[in-house]
Formats: C-alpha cells, structure tokens, sequence
C-alpha cells in the first residue's frame, strides 16, 4: 500500500522572479553570471546575505552602486515575514512566519544560558499521521524550500538581535518530518553551516525524525550531515503502530536494525525522544524495553511529558512517573535528560505547532487566533 510519505511532498509554487534569499554559493554565482558578473562577486553576495543577515539591497555596501540598482530591478531578496511573536513565561517565544503563498509555520527561539537553541519547521504540516501530534493532524500541504528553512534562522536571530559569537544550535522538531524532505533540508544545511556565512557546526543541528528508515539511510550516506534524533515513543509494536503509522511500515527492529547501521563519528549519539503518554507509554515496563532499545546503539534519551492539545484524547504522565522512569534509565546506566515545554504556555511546545488547518479540519483555539 502507498503511504502519504512514499510520495513527495507538494512544492511551492514557481515564482516569477529569482529570489537571493535561500540560495547557495553556486546559486547566488550564476546568477550573477547572469547579470555579466564574476564569480567572485557570488562570495560577497553570499557573505551580505548569510553573515551580515542584510535584507535589503541598499546594505549591499561591498556591492557598487550600480550593480545594486540592477539586482533590486530584477532579483527579491525575500525572507518568509514575521508575523506574529509571542513571549512565553519562561523566556521562549514563538514565530509564526508567513510564506509567499500566505501559508504558515512556526519556529520557537529558546534562550539558555551561553547559548539558543531555535526550533525550525521542515515543512507545512506532515504525511505522518502520529496521532498524538496536533501537526500531524492537519496532514501535508508542502515542503518548505531551503530558502524558508533558513529565512525562520535569519529572522529570529534577527528578530532577537542575536550577537554572533553566542552558540547557536538548531533542532528540526517543529512541523513536519525534515527526512521527507531532505533535498531541502540538506541544501539548507549546506548554506547553515558555511563558514563564510552563519557558520553553524554541524553538530548543533539535529533532525528529528518519526523513523522514516528510508531518509535515515539516505541521510547517513552524506558525509556532512546533522545530528540524528529519532522519535521512539513507544516499546512495543503494538502500541508504536497505533500512534505512529510509520511503525506498520518500519518496525521497531527494522528501526533499531537502521539505527545501529547509522554511521556514526567518533562521540556522536543518537537522540531517542520518547513522548511520555500517560497510560498508554509511561509504564516501567516500557522504561525497561527502552533501555533495551538504548542499548542496541550509542544513544541518549529525552523523555517528554505529553504536552496536551484540544481533542488528542491523551494526557500527560504524573510527575511522579516521570521521575521513576527516569530514574530508571539513569540506574540502568543510560544517559537522560526530560525536556521542560518551553513555550507551553502560548503553545509553542512540540506537537502543538497548528497552522493552515486543512478546510473542514477542525481548528483548535491555537490556529483560530
Ligand atoms: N516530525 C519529526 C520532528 C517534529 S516533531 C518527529 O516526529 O520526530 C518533534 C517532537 O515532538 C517529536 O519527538 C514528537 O514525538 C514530539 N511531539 C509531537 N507531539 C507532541 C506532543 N503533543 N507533546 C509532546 N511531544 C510531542
Ligand atoms: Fe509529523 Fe513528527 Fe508530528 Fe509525527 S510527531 S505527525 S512525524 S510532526
């Protein structure tokens, strides 16, 4: 049987005029080229737009005059907007970004101590169906191109104005499933990671993923790549296949079998998230199996109390559980941590990430506002 992630997901739509924001070296040289240019001027083009995060083409100062006036008749520089940002207690926010064709997504700046972590969509909505998720309720309406993928950094560390010697680390773990995705995603990291550019180290971007054994094969084969994290969150097959369709296709061994074939480098592990579900996926039982998964491969575990969305029949764990479960692991030699939701409270915490409900869907308060 076909599965909606078997097929690629919709594009965005075509647009009339080159766009500079999004493009790579390459890119960004021919189309200079284009304009009768030489190459190297793709490298200051490249620098504007990447390290010193200009919008606008008057910033262009390493450009001459003229060769400015001639980009802003025929090349947009344009970034996905920031519409809406909404502080949290805890000292996240949330972004809603609006895309050329009007749809949204959404992106979460997380400010710790020495560092931020940004939280990115990969796509809008997702083909996976978990059914915990309120994202993957709304199902897939299209990939996100390298260009939005980069534009939610640009804008938030813009938005904050984020001093560049702070660490940045990414985690793809807002909407969608990045391995359905991975030209995009992969032609996004390549830009994230120049040194002539933002400069991010591979190993602070991580990519989140439902278990999607096929990308996660693809993604291994690349020798400059992110960090893999995988979404378990269940023990059993049974349980996993109910809340993950994915798991029906790909089981927990087919996945435990694909994970240990990861190449990893010498220190990385691989993120297991485990979404706690009270009931359902919080049993010591199920602490037991997972150490067991654990082990099969250098691992990491992030438990995540269930963060609850209108009309997702499930509940969070008792705090108590939590611990036991974490203790647990800990005693089994694991290493743990459990995930605080940042931006709960305006609803930015994973798999609360709603927008652009599918007509007829229902909305939940957060896509109503
Ligand atoms: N699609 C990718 C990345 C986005 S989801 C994936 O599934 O891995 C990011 C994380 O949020 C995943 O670990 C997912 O299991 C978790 N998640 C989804 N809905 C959640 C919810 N309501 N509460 C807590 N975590 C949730
Ligand atoms: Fe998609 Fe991840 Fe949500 Fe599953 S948990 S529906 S893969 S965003």
């Amino acid at each position: 049987m076909v599965q909606a992630w078997d097929r690629p997901a919709p594009e965005a739509a075509p647009q009339a005029r080159v766009n500079a924001a999004g493009l790579d070296l390459p890119g960004l040289q021919r189309l200079l080229a284009d304009l009768g240019e030489p190459a190297w001027r793709g490298t200051q083009l490249f620098e504007g737009l990447y390290r010193h995060r200009w919008t606008r083409w008057e910033q262009f100062t390493s450009l001459s005059k003229e060769l400015r006036a001639r980009l802003a008749d025929t090349v947009d520089l344009a970034w996905p907007g920031l519409v809406q940002s909404r502080a949290s207690e805890d000292g996240a926010t949330k972004h809603v970004f609006q895309l050329i064709d009007g749809k949204q997504v959404e992106g979460v700046f997380m400010p710790y101590e020495g560092r931020v972590t940004l939280c990115l969509s990969s796509q809008v909505g997702c083909a996976m169906g978990c059914t915990f998720c309120a994202t993957g309720q709304m199902g897939i309406l299209r990939n996100l191109t390298a260009a939005e993928i980069v534009g939610q950094v640009v804008a938030m560390l813009d938005h904050h104005g984020h001093p560049a010697e702070i660490p940045v680390n990414l985690v793809f773990m807002g909407m969608g499933e990045p391995l359905h995705n991975l030209d995009h995603l992969m032609a996004a990291f390549t830009i994230l990671t120049d040194l002539k550019g933002l400069a991010i180290p591979p190993r602070r971007i991580t990519v989140s993923t439902s278990g999607l054994v096929s990308g996660i094969e693809r993604l291994g084969a690349h020798s400059k790549r992110p960090r893999l994290a995988l979404s378990l969150n269940a023990t059993t097959d049974e349980h996993r296949s109910r809340i993950m369709p994915v798991n029906r296709v790909w089981n927990l061994d087919a996945l435990a079998q694909a994970l240990g074939r990861f190449p990893l480098q010498s220190g990385e592990r691989i993120t297991l998230e485990y979404v706690l579900l009270k009931g359902v996926t919080d049993s010591l039982e199920d602490g037991r199996r997972l150490a067991a998964f654990a082990r099969r491969f250098p691992s990491k575990i992030n438990l995540i109390p269930f963060n609850p969305h209108e009309g997702s029949g499930f509940e969070p764990p008792d705090e108590a559980r939590v611990g036991a479960l974490c203790r647990l692991l800990v005693d089994a030699g694991l290493t743990v941590s459990v995930r605080r939701s940042r931006g709960q409270d305006v609803a930015g915490a994973c798999g609360q990430l709603v927008r652009n409900l599918r007509p007829g869907a229902r909305p939940t308060p957060e896509a109503e506002d």
